[in-house]
Protein backbone atom coordinates (compact mmCIF):
# COMPACT_ATOMS: atom_id res chain seq x y z
CA UNK A 1 0.00 0.00 0.00
CA UNK A 2 2.95 2.16 0.93
CA UNK A 3 4.40 1.44 -2.26
CA UNK A 4 1.15 2.44 -4.13
CA UNK A 5 1.01 6.06 -2.84
CA UNK A 6 4.57 6.42 -3.66
CA UNK A 7 4.00 5.49 -7.30
CA UNK A 8 0.37 7.68 -7.19
CA UNK A 9 2.63 10.54 -5.69
CA UNK A 10 5.13 10.43 -8.17
CA UNK A 11 2.90 9.95 -11.16
CA UNK A 12 1.23 13.33 -9.46
CA UNK A 13 4.27 15.00 -9.21
CA UNK A 14 4.90 13.94 -12.67
CA UNK A 15 2.17 15.01 -14.36
CA UNK A 16 1.70 18.16 -12.65
CA UNK A 17 5.58 18.74 -13.43
CA UNK A 18 4.43 17.96 -17.09
CA UNK A 19 1.38 20.41 -16.43
CA UNK A 20 3.90 22.86 -15.17
CA UNK A 21 5.48 22.58 -18.52
CA UNK A 22 2.54 22.29 -20.38
CA UNK A 23 1.40 25.86 -19.01
CA UNK A 24 4.40 27.90 -19.94
CA UNK A 25 3.41 31.22 -21.86
CA UNK A 26 4.43 31.57 -25.29
CA UNK A 27 4.37 35.58 -25.15
CA UNK A 28 3.93 37.19 -28.92
CA UNK A 29 7.25 38.93 -30.08
CA UNK A 30 7.09 42.55 -28.21
CA UNK A 31 6.29 45.59 -30.27
CA UNK A 32 8.48 48.59 -29.20
CA UNK A 33 6.41 51.63 -28.84
CA UNK A 34 8.95 54.62 -28.95
CA UNK A 35 7.66 57.78 -27.99
CA UNK A 36 9.00 61.17 -26.94
CA UNK A 37 10.47 61.08 -23.60
CA UNK A 38 13.24 63.21 -22.58
CA UNK A 39 15.32 61.43 -20.00
CA UNK A 40 18.63 61.72 -19.57
CA UNK A 41 19.31 57.62 -21.23
CA UNK A 42 18.07 58.98 -24.69
CA UNK A 43 20.09 62.24 -24.69
CA UNK A 44 21.10 62.39 -27.72
CA UNK A 45 22.82 66.07 -27.96
CA UNK A 46 22.66 68.56 -24.94
CA UNK A 47 20.94 72.30 -26.02
CA UNK A 48 23.25 75.22 -27.10
CA UNK A 49 22.44 78.69 -27.75
CA UNK A 50 21.25 78.02 -30.96
CA UNK A 51 19.58 74.42 -30.52
CA UNK A 52 17.20 72.55 -28.43
CA UNK A 53 18.24 69.25 -26.75
CA UNK A 54 17.43 66.37 -29.04
CA UNK A 55 16.88 63.17 -27.83
CA UNK A 56 16.17 59.51 -29.13
CA UNK A 57 12.47 58.11 -29.56
CA UNK A 58 12.40 55.60 -26.57
CA UNK A 59 10.64 52.63 -25.88
CA UNK A 60 9.31 51.45 -21.62
CA UNK A 61 11.38 48.62 -22.68
CA UNK A 62 14.41 50.64 -22.91
CA UNK A 63 15.33 50.30 -26.41
CA UNK A 64 15.94 53.65 -28.27
CA UNK A 65 14.83 54.66 -31.88
CA UNK A 66 16.71 56.46 -34.48
CA UNK A 67 14.05 58.35 -34.66
CA UNK A 68 14.96 61.71 -32.29
CA UNK A 69 13.26 64.88 -31.52
CA UNK A 70 13.75 67.96 -30.07
CA UNK A 71 12.62 69.13 -26.48
CA UNK A 72 13.21 71.88 -24.29
CA UNK A 73 14.24 75.47 -24.45
CA UNK A 74 17.43 76.56 -26.22
CA UNK A 75 20.50 77.95 -23.25
CA UNK A 76 20.70 81.67 -22.94
CA UNK A 77 23.83 83.34 -25.41
CA UNK A 78 26.90 84.08 -23.85
CA UNK A 79 27.88 87.42 -24.33
CA UNK A 80 31.42 88.04 -24.01
CA UNK A 81 33.05 91.80 -25.24
CA UNK A 82 34.60 90.51 -28.53
CA UNK A 83 35.90 92.83 -30.83
CA UNK A 84 34.72 92.35 -34.18
CA UNK A 85 33.28 94.61 -36.96
CA UNK A 86 30.17 93.12 -37.35
CA UNK A 87 29.67 93.79 -33.29
CA UNK A 88 30.76 97.72 -34.04
CA UNK A 89 28.14 100.15 -33.43
CA UNK A 90 30.15 103.42 -33.68
CA UNK A 91 33.70 103.87 -34.70
CA UNK A 92 35.81 106.06 -32.38
CA UNK A 93 35.70 110.11 -33.05
CA UNK A 94 37.10 112.83 -31.04
CA UNK A 95 34.87 112.25 -28.07
CA UNK A 96 33.98 108.90 -27.47
CA UNK A 97 35.97 105.29 -27.94
CA UNK A 98 34.44 102.51 -30.26
CA UNK A 99 31.32 101.30 -29.33
CA UNK A 100 30.73 97.75 -29.59
CA UNK A 101 27.61 95.11 -28.45
CA UNK A 102 28.54 91.99 -26.37
CA UNK A 103 28.20 89.55 -28.90
CA UNK A 104 28.19 85.00 -28.10
CA UNK A 105 30.49 82.97 -30.02
CA UNK A 106 27.35 82.11 -32.49
CA UNK A 107 27.30 85.77 -33.98
CA UNK A 108 24.18 86.60 -31.49
CA UNK A 109 24.25 90.27 -30.82
CA UNK A 110 23.29 91.62 -27.46
CA UNK A 111 22.02 94.84 -26.64
CA UNK A 112 24.80 95.41 -24.23
CA UNK A 113 27.34 97.45 -25.23
CA UNK A 114 30.87 98.16 -24.60
CA UNK A 115 33.52 100.51 -25.33
CA UNK A 116 37.07 99.81 -26.20
CA UNK A 117 39.85 101.27 -27.85
CA UNK A 118 41.25 105.01 -27.83
CA UNK A 119 39.72 108.17 -28.51
CA UNK A 120 39.72 108.77 -31.77
CA UNK A 121 40.53 111.89 -34.10
CA UNK A 122 38.44 114.24 -35.29
CA UNK A 123 36.37 113.72 -38.74
CA UNK A 124 35.07 116.20 -40.88
CA UNK A 125 33.16 114.27 -44.00
CA UNK A 126 30.66 117.51 -44.27
CA UNK A 127 33.35 119.90 -42.93
CA UNK A 128 31.80 119.59 -39.32
CA UNK A 129 33.68 117.34 -36.93
CA UNK A 130 31.31 114.39 -36.50
CA UNK A 131 32.18 114.33 -32.65
CA UNK A 132 32.70 117.60 -31.49
CA UNK A 133 30.46 119.56 -34.27
CA UNK A 134 32.39 121.89 -34.53
CA UNK A 135 33.22 123.67 -37.82
CA UNK A 136 36.41 123.15 -39.71
CA UNK A 137 35.62 125.91 -42.00
CA UNK A 138 34.28 129.32 -42.91
CA UNK A 139 31.88 129.41 -46.12
CA UNK A 140 30.47 132.25 -47.49
CA UNK A 141 26.69 132.99 -48.14
CA UNK A 142 27.41 131.31 -51.46
CA UNK A 143 28.61 128.00 -50.41
CA UNK A 144 31.74 128.83 -50.90
CA UNK A 145 35.10 127.75 -48.52
CA UNK A 146 36.45 130.84 -47.16
CA UNK A 147 39.07 129.06 -45.49
CA UNK A 148 39.87 127.36 -42.15
CA UNK A 149 37.39 128.47 -39.10
CA UNK A 150 39.82 129.74 -35.99
CA UNK A 151 39.37 126.56 -34.46
CA UNK A 152 40.65 124.47 -37.70
CA UNK A 153 43.84 126.48 -37.67
CA UNK A 154 44.48 125.43 -34.35
CA UNK A 155 44.42 121.79 -36.08
CA UNK A 156 47.13 122.93 -38.08
CA UNK A 157 46.16 119.80 -40.33
CA UNK A 158 48.23 118.69 -42.72
CA UNK A 159 46.31 116.02 -45.16
CA UNK A 160 43.10 118.20 -46.26
CA UNK A 161 40.23 116.40 -48.31
CA UNK A 162 37.26 119.58 -48.93
CA UNK A 163 33.94 118.23 -48.43
CA UNK A 164 31.61 118.42 -51.44
CA UNK A 165 29.01 119.27 -48.79
CA UNK A 166 28.88 121.28 -45.60
CA UNK A 167 25.83 122.25 -43.48
CA UNK A 168 23.51 120.16 -46.40
CA UNK A 169 24.49 122.39 -49.20
CA UNK A 170 26.30 121.59 -51.90
CA UNK A 171 29.91 123.28 -52.17
CA UNK A 172 32.06 123.88 -55.57
CA UNK A 173 33.90 126.59 -54.98
CA UNK A 174 37.04 128.12 -53.03
CA UNK A 175 37.32 131.52 -52.29
CA UNK A 176 40.02 134.05 -53.33
CA UNK A 177 42.63 133.56 -50.83
CA UNK A 178 41.17 130.70 -48.46
CA UNK A 179 44.49 128.86 -47.45
CA UNK A 180 46.93 131.35 -48.08
CA UNK A 181 49.84 131.30 -46.00
CA UNK A 182 48.59 128.00 -44.67
CA UNK A 183 52.14 126.77 -44.10
CA UNK A 184 51.02 123.33 -42.42
CA UNK A 185 48.93 121.65 -45.13
CA UNK A 186 51.36 119.12 -47.29
CA UNK A 187 48.40 117.85 -49.52
CA UNK A 188 45.11 118.55 -50.77
CA UNK A 189 42.52 116.83 -52.35
CA UNK A 190 39.82 119.09 -54.02
CA UNK A 191 37.27 116.58 -55.04
CA UNK A 192 35.71 116.40 -58.44
CA UNK A 193 32.78 118.60 -58.86
CA UNK A 194 34.44 121.65 -57.01
CA UNK A 195 34.45 123.86 -60.05
CA UNK A 196 36.06 127.19 -59.11
CA UNK A 197 39.40 127.93 -57.32
CA UNK A 198 39.93 131.69 -56.32
CA UNK A 199 43.04 133.93 -56.51
CA UNK A 200 45.64 133.16 -54.60
CA UNK A 201 43.69 130.19 -52.74
CA UNK A 202 46.90 128.05 -51.78
CA UNK A 203 49.35 131.20 -52.02
CA UNK A 204 53.11 130.54 -49.69
CA UNK A 205 51.55 126.79 -48.70
CA UNK A 206 55.13 126.72 -48.28
CA UNK A 207 54.77 122.94 -47.17
CA UNK A 208 52.02 121.53 -49.83
CA UNK A 209 53.89 118.94 -52.19
CA UNK A 210 51.06 117.90 -53.68
CA UNK A 211 47.45 119.13 -55.11
CA UNK A 212 44.74 117.01 -56.82
CA UNK A 213 42.88 119.24 -58.78
CA UNK A 214 39.36 118.39 -60.27
CA UNK A 215 38.54 117.85 -63.75
CA UNK A 216 35.31 119.93 -63.37
CA UNK A 217 37.56 122.45 -62.50
CA UNK A 218 36.61 125.57 -64.88
CA UNK A 219 38.01 128.67 -63.26
CA UNK A 220 41.37 128.93 -61.41
CA UNK A 221 42.30 132.68 -60.10
CA UNK A 222 45.40 134.29 -60.42
CA UNK A 223 48.58 132.77 -58.00
CA UNK A 224 46.57 130.26 -56.65
CA UNK A 225 49.52 128.48 -55.81
CA UNK A 226 51.99 131.08 -56.33
CA UNK A 227 55.07 130.56 -53.86
CA UNK A 228 54.24 126.85 -53.21
CA UNK A 229 57.50 126.51 -53.98
CA UNK A 230 57.66 122.63 -52.92
CA UNK A 231 54.50 122.05 -54.80
CA UNK A 232 55.33 118.57 -56.77
CA UNK A 233 54.83 119.36 -60.96
CA UNK A 234 54.05 116.79 -63.62
CA UNK A 235 56.10 117.68 -66.57
CA UNK A 236 55.18 116.95 -70.35
CA UNK A 237 57.48 118.33 -72.88
CA UNK A 238 59.59 120.27 -70.62
CA UNK A 239 56.38 121.85 -69.51
CA UNK A 240 54.53 121.96 -66.21
CA UNK A 241 50.95 120.58 -64.83
CA UNK A 242 49.40 119.92 -62.20
CA UNK A 243 46.36 117.45 -62.27
CA UNK A 244 44.98 114.54 -60.81
CA UNK A 245 45.86 110.87 -60.75
CA UNK A 246 43.55 110.39 -63.84
CA UNK A 247 44.73 113.63 -65.64
CA UNK A 248 47.79 115.10 -64.21
CA UNK A 249 47.77 117.31 -67.07
CA UNK A 250 44.46 119.02 -66.58
CA UNK A 251 46.08 122.84 -65.86
CA UNK A 252 49.31 123.90 -67.70
CA UNK A 253 50.98 125.67 -65.15
CA UNK A 254 54.24 127.23 -66.83
CA UNK A 255 55.79 126.81 -70.02
CA UNK A 256 58.74 128.58 -71.41
CA UNK A 257 60.06 126.43 -74.56
CA UNK A 258 57.48 125.38 -76.56
CA UNK A 259 53.77 125.74 -77.94
CA UNK A 260 52.99 121.73 -77.57
CA UNK A 261 50.46 121.62 -75.03
CA UNK A 262 49.30 117.87 -73.55
CA UNK A 263 46.32 116.70 -75.17
CA UNK A 264 44.70 116.57 -71.84
CA UNK A 265 45.16 120.05 -70.73
CA UNK A 266 41.73 122.15 -70.39
CA UNK A 267 43.42 125.19 -68.06
CA UNK A 268 46.08 127.95 -68.86
CA UNK A 269 47.00 128.82 -65.56
CA UNK A 270 48.13 132.63 -64.67
CA UNK A 271 51.73 133.62 -65.67
CA UNK A 272 51.77 130.23 -67.24
CA UNK A 273 53.97 131.52 -70.50
CA UNK A 274 55.68 134.34 -68.36
CA UNK A 275 58.85 134.38 -69.24
CA UNK A 276 59.02 132.72 -72.69
CA UNK A 277 61.24 135.01 -74.37
CA UNK A 278 60.73 134.87 -77.85
CA UNK A 279 57.37 133.55 -78.55
CA UNK A 280 55.93 134.89 -81.51
CA UNK A 281 52.64 132.76 -82.20
CA UNK A 282 50.53 129.92 -80.70
CA UNK A 283 47.55 128.34 -81.55
CA UNK A 284 45.46 127.34 -78.41
CA UNK A 285 44.06 124.23 -79.04
CA UNK A 286 40.69 123.55 -78.75
CA UNK A 287 41.20 121.25 -75.36
CA UNK A 288 41.00 124.72 -73.38
CA UNK A 289 38.68 125.95 -71.54
CA UNK A 290 39.86 128.36 -69.52
CA UNK A 291 42.78 130.99 -69.59
CA UNK A 292 44.34 132.20 -66.40
CA UNK A 293 45.34 135.79 -65.43
CA UNK A 294 48.63 137.01 -66.93
CA UNK A 295 48.78 133.74 -69.02
CA UNK A 296 51.00 135.71 -71.82
CA UNK A 297 51.53 138.68 -69.99
CA UNK A 298 54.48 140.33 -71.08
CA UNK A 299 55.77 138.40 -73.95
CA UNK A 300 56.43 141.00 -75.96
CA UNK A 301 57.54 138.92 -78.90
CA UNK A 302 54.18 137.32 -79.51
CA UNK A 303 52.24 138.64 -82.71
CA UNK A 304 49.56 135.88 -83.69
CA UNK A 305 47.15 134.22 -80.82
CA UNK A 306 44.36 132.01 -82.31
CA UNK A 307 41.98 131.53 -79.19
CA UNK A 308 39.46 128.24 -80.12
CA UNK A 309 35.82 128.70 -79.25
CA UNK A 310 36.39 125.75 -76.82
CA UNK A 311 37.71 128.85 -74.35
CA UNK A 312 34.90 130.18 -72.04
CA UNK A 313 36.09 132.50 -69.78
CA UNK A 314 39.94 134.61 -70.28
CA UNK A 315 40.97 136.40 -67.27
CA UNK A 316 42.18 139.84 -66.48
CA UNK A 317 45.46 140.39 -67.90
CA UNK A 318 45.76 137.68 -69.95
CA UNK A 319 47.71 139.01 -72.70
CA UNK A 320 48.50 142.42 -71.83
CA UNK A 321 51.69 144.14 -72.58
CA UNK A 322 52.06 141.67 -76.11
CA UNK A 323 53.32 142.49 -79.15
CA UNK A 324 49.60 140.87 -80.57
CA UNK A 325 48.95 142.66 -84.08
CA UNK A 326 44.95 141.56 -84.02
CA UNK A 327 43.13 138.55 -82.53
CA UNK A 328 39.65 137.33 -82.61
CA UNK A 329 37.79 136.53 -79.50
CA UNK A 330 35.40 133.72 -79.90
CA UNK A 331 31.49 133.71 -79.32
CA UNK A 332 31.92 131.82 -76.54
CA UNK A 333 33.35 134.21 -74.49
CA UNK A 334 31.11 137.28 -72.87
CA UNK A 335 34.04 138.93 -70.78
CA UNK A 336 36.80 141.11 -71.81
CA UNK A 337 38.15 141.57 -68.44
CA UNK A 338 40.44 144.57 -66.85
CA UNK A 339 43.62 145.09 -68.54
CA UNK A 340 43.45 142.02 -70.96
CA UNK A 341 45.00 143.66 -73.89
CA UNK A 342 46.22 147.22 -72.54
CA UNK A 343 49.88 147.62 -73.75
CA UNK A 344 48.98 146.23 -76.34
CA UNK A 345 51.36 148.45 -78.72
CA UNK A 346 51.05 146.59 -81.98
CA UNK A 347 47.70 145.99 -81.38
CA UNK A 348 45.59 147.28 -84.48
CA UNK A 349 42.51 145.39 -84.96
CA UNK A 350 40.25 143.05 -83.08
CA UNK A 351 36.93 141.21 -83.50
CA UNK A 352 34.40 140.98 -80.73
CA UNK A 353 31.44 138.51 -80.84
CA UNK A 354 28.09 139.43 -79.55
CA UNK A 355 28.13 137.13 -76.97
CA UNK A 356 30.26 139.74 -74.88
CA UNK A 357 28.48 142.16 -72.60
CA UNK A 358 31.17 143.02 -70.12
CA UNK A 359 34.58 145.33 -71.36
CA UNK A 360 36.44 145.86 -67.89
CA UNK A 361 38.48 148.63 -66.76
CA UNK A 362 41.73 149.45 -68.45
CA UNK A 363 40.96 146.53 -71.09
CA UNK A 364 42.64 148.58 -73.83
CA UNK A 365 43.82 151.15 -71.59
CA UNK A 366 47.09 152.24 -73.79
CA UNK A 367 46.59 150.05 -76.69
CA UNK A 368 47.07 153.23 -78.93
CA UNK A 369 47.44 151.80 -82.36
CA UNK A 370 43.84 150.36 -82.22
CA UNK A 371 41.42 151.46 -85.10
CA UNK A 372 39.78 148.90 -85.92
CA UNK A 373 36.80 147.64 -83.67
CA UNK A 374 35.18 144.68 -85.75
CA UNK A 375 32.16 143.96 -83.66
CA UNK A 376 29.51 141.00 -84.55
CA UNK A 377 26.79 142.78 -83.28
CA UNK A 378 24.75 146.21 -84.43
CA UNK A 379 24.78 149.37 -83.03
CA UNK A 380 22.18 148.55 -80.48
CA UNK A 381 23.57 145.69 -79.62
CA UNK A 382 26.64 147.49 -79.09
CA UNK A 383 25.41 149.98 -76.11
CA UNK A 384 24.53 147.10 -74.44
CA UNK A 385 28.26 146.16 -73.42
CA UNK A 386 29.06 147.43 -70.16
CA UNK A 387 32.21 149.21 -70.44
CA UNK A 388 34.49 150.14 -67.11
CA UNK A 389 37.06 153.13 -67.06
CA UNK A 390 40.21 153.85 -69.02
CA UNK A 391 39.42 152.53 -72.44
CA UNK A 392 39.67 155.51 -75.08
CA UNK A 393 41.69 153.32 -77.32
CA UNK A 394 38.61 151.14 -77.59
CA UNK A 395 36.46 153.92 -77.76
CA UNK A 396 37.92 156.03 -80.32
CA UNK A 397 39.02 153.61 -82.69
CA UNK A 398 36.33 153.01 -85.51
CA UNK A 399 33.62 150.44 -85.28
CA UNK A 400 32.39 148.25 -87.85
CA UNK A 401 29.32 146.07 -87.12
CA UNK A 402 28.59 142.90 -88.72
CA UNK A 403 26.80 142.62 -91.78
CA UNK A 404 26.47 138.99 -93.85
CA UNK A 405 25.06 141.32 -97.56
CA UNK A 406 26.14 144.07 -98.93
CA UNK A 407 24.69 147.28 -96.21
CA UNK A 408 21.99 149.15 -97.95
CA UNK A 409 22.37 151.88 -95.39
CA UNK A 410 25.11 154.20 -94.59
CA UNK A 411 27.53 153.25 -91.80
CA UNK A 412 30.54 151.25 -91.25
CA UNK A 413 29.96 147.24 -91.79
CA UNK A 414 31.72 144.19 -92.22
CA UNK A 415 31.79 141.01 -92.98
CA UNK A 416 33.74 137.42 -93.82
CA UNK A 417 34.31 136.81 -97.24
CA UNK A 418 34.62 133.41 -98.63
CA UNK A 419 38.06 132.98 -97.19
CA UNK A 420 37.13 133.47 -93.77
CA UNK A 421 39.01 136.43 -93.79
CA UNK A 422 37.83 140.03 -92.62
CA UNK A 423 35.89 142.36 -95.60
CA UNK A 424 34.91 146.16 -94.61
CA UNK A 425 31.84 146.93 -96.86
CA UNK A 426 33.21 149.67 -99.04
ZN1 LIG B 1 10.19 47.90 -26.26
ZN1 LIG C 1 24.83 82.22 -28.78
ZN1 LIG D 1 35.94 116.68 -33.25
Amino acid sequence: MKRFLLLVLSLAITVFGMALVGCQPSTPPHEHDFKEIAESTALKTEATCTHKAVYFKSCECGELSSDTFEYGETTPHDYKETVKDSALVKGADCVNRALYKKSCDCGALSSDTFEYGEIGTHAFPEGVCTGCNQALFNVSNTNSITGFSDWGKTLKLSKLLLPTRINGADVTSISKEAFLNCSSLTEVIIPESYTYVGAQAFRACTKLTKISLPNSLTFLGAGAFEFCNNLQHNVYNKAEYLGNDENPYLVLTYNNNNTDFHPNAKLIASNAFANFYGLTSIDIPDTIIFIGNGAFNSNSSLKSVTIPSSVTYIDAAAFMATGIESIVIPDSVSAILDNTFALCNNLKNIVIPRSVTEIGDFAFDLSDRLSKIFYMGSASDWTNINIGEFNDSLLFATRYYYSENEPTTDGNYWHYDENGEIEIWE
